[in-house]
């Protein structure tokens, strides 16, 4: 069960409230975002919501019966709409592209994938500073310097940035640098790393774990919702499965599924749900027709020299391609 508290909320309607969760058996927790104060409650039995709606300092109550709570689409039927400033939104029938290199390699390459963008009008570039790699020899990233570097081009440029973050302690390093913190397949579970996520205002996109289900992956955003921040992102980026004839199997099913489950923002990356350059553009505009709320994917000014990933970044003419395809379509998709 959710409760929506009333901003006017008195400390003594707060304890009545709770004291009367209490006497019901239901424990209570409370949740406070950047706009609104939530009490989520678990119990056995389930509680009379007329009465708790009637008590003073409550705006509404919701039954919802789901492990996730705050991201379920049961309580909140208008659907979640990500604001990064300056006119660009995601969800809520903003399409949001966001693209770029796999890793930030160096200042020219920055510029050149910039001024791709632009030219696109692509407001938001991707791009890793601290790449979770399977081997440790090779390209790890260029760390905070890559950030601030990759951050003082984008402020100028008017793009905004979303970065992987791997542990907790990064977080505070990388918060002014960045509009959006990635989570990556491999730390999908990292409670510790999402539970900090949740002390943000920041949005973060949380990508579905290797061998995730949609289940896990909706809990991990529970932990950044019920740690306080409601600014969150599902990415369907491909599962592992018994098939080697792809890097990942990309989840199509998943989109219009979450979309169904939850009222936050769907993206896609068809770049690492396929792992293979040539089938990115048809994965992509599958997933608008699926219902994405956008798409996430590595373009790189020379994919064949690319640090991490080549194999599976476009060319920047393969991706204006993609975007002029996806502006066709967009039209026949239905987002919100
Ligand atoms: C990435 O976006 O470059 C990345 C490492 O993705 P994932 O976590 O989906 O593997
Ligand atoms: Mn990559």
């Amino acid at each position: 069960m959710i409760i929506r508290l009333d901003p006017a909320l008195s400390t003594s309607q707060l304890s009545h409230i709770h004291q009367t969760l209490k006497d019901i058996h239901h424990t209570a927790h409370d949740v406070q975002t950047q706009s609104t104060h939530y009490l989520v409650c678990m119990g056995k039995m389930p509680a009379d919501l007329r009465r708790i709606g009637l008590l003073p300092g409550v705006a509404d109550v919701h039954a919802v019966a789901d492990a996730y709570q705050l991201v379920s689409s049961k309580w909140k039927t208008a659907r979640t709409q990500i604001d990064l400033g300056d006119g660009v939104k995601i969800g809520g029938g903003h399409f949001a592209i966001m693209a770029g290199t796999c890793s930030i390699e160096n200042e020219e390459q920055i510029v050149q994938t910039i001024a791709h963008l632009k030219a696109q009008d692509i407001r938001i570039m991707r791009g890793g500073v601290f790449k979770p790699r399977s081997s440790p020899y090779t390209f790890r990233g260029l760390g905070l310097e890559g950030l601030q570097l990759f951050y003082q081009h984008c402020k100028a440029a008017g793009i905004k940035i979303i970065t992987e973050v791997m542990q907790p302690a990064q977080v505070a390093q990388m918060h002014d640098y960045v509009d959006i913190f990635q989570v990556g397949a491999r730390n999908t579970q990292n409670f510790n790393l999402l539970a900090e996520l949740g002390q943000q205002h920041k949005a973060v996109l949380i990508k579905r774990g290797m061998s995730g289900t949609i289940e896990e992956l909706l809990q991990s955003a529970e932990y950044v919702f019920s740690g306080g921040n409601e600014n969150i992102m599902l990415c369907e980026r491909g599962i592992r499965t018994f098939e080697p004839a792809y890097r990942n199997t990309f989840d199509i099913n998943a989109i219009p599924l979450l979309k169904e489950k939850s009222h936050l923002p769907v993206i896609a990356d068809p770049s690492h749900g396929t792992g293979i350059r040539r089938m990115v553009p048809q994965i992509a505009l599958a997933a608008a027709i699926a219902g994405a709320d956008g798409i996430l994917y590595e373009t790189h000014p020379e994919p064949e020299k690319a640090l991490s990933d080549g194999h599976q970044s476009l060319s920047h003419e393969e991706s204006a391609q993609l975007v002029a395809r996806l502006q066709a379509l967009l039209p026949f998709c239905n987002p919100a």
